[in-house]
């Protein structure tokens, strides 16, 4: 039967499909698609061990393949990134309601995938994939890397820098800011 999970150790959780899937080598935003993806029981009861989460993210990541859930991951980020700043289209929230239907499981799968993270940990390959944001659909910059805030007031308008085309400039200009307090 597909999905049935056999006891194992945390350390043992690594199956073979064209490589190994090792918990520790998935970003967040890829534990958390792959955990939609797997079996994980719906219902009330929202919370498990790490040990079943990480069966859950190695069973989904498999089912998924790694090239679907990397795209699905840099998808949900950008729709994430997007969000944060109430900036989301049309287009990307609609494919990102196509692709996470269920509200609430896309919610307990950040919260075991988020289990994961802290009890495994992350690899450093992983760490770097992980800031990474991708867009199904058009941008609010149009590409542009800025965004105009109009505002009745011409004074109160104005320009901001793309959350997701401009992800670098803002993250080089927040570590200089928390250097600099
Ligand atoms: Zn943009």
């Amino acid at each position: 039967m597909p999905g049935t999970i056999t006891e194992q150790h945390a350390e043992a959780v690594t199956v073979k499909t064209n490589g190994p899937i090792e918990i520790r080598e998935l970003t967040g935003a890829e534990r958390t698609v792959a955990l939609y993806a797997s079996d994980m029981p719906k219902g009330r009861r929202s919370t498990f061990t790490s040990e079943q989460y990480g069966q859950w993210i190695v069973q989904g990541a498999k089912r998924l393949g790694e090239a679907e859930m990397r795209r699905r991951a840099l998808y949900l980020r950008g729709w994430r990134v997007l969000d944060m700043h109430g900036l989301v289209t049309a287009q990307v929230q609609a494919r990102h309601e196509q692709r996470f239907p269920e509200g609430r499981r896309l919610i307990r799968s950040d919260k075991g995938g988020s289990l994961t993270i802290s009890v495994y940990g992350m690899t450093k390959t992983a760490l770097a994939r992980n800031g990474k944001v991708a867009l199904d659909g058009d941008c609010p910059c149009d590409g542009t890397g800025w965004i105009m805030l109009w505002n009745d007031d011409p004074d109160m308008s104005s320009e901001i820098m793309c959350p997701v085309h401009r992800r670098a400039e803002i993250d080089a200009f927040n570590r200089a800011r928390r250097a600099g307090a």
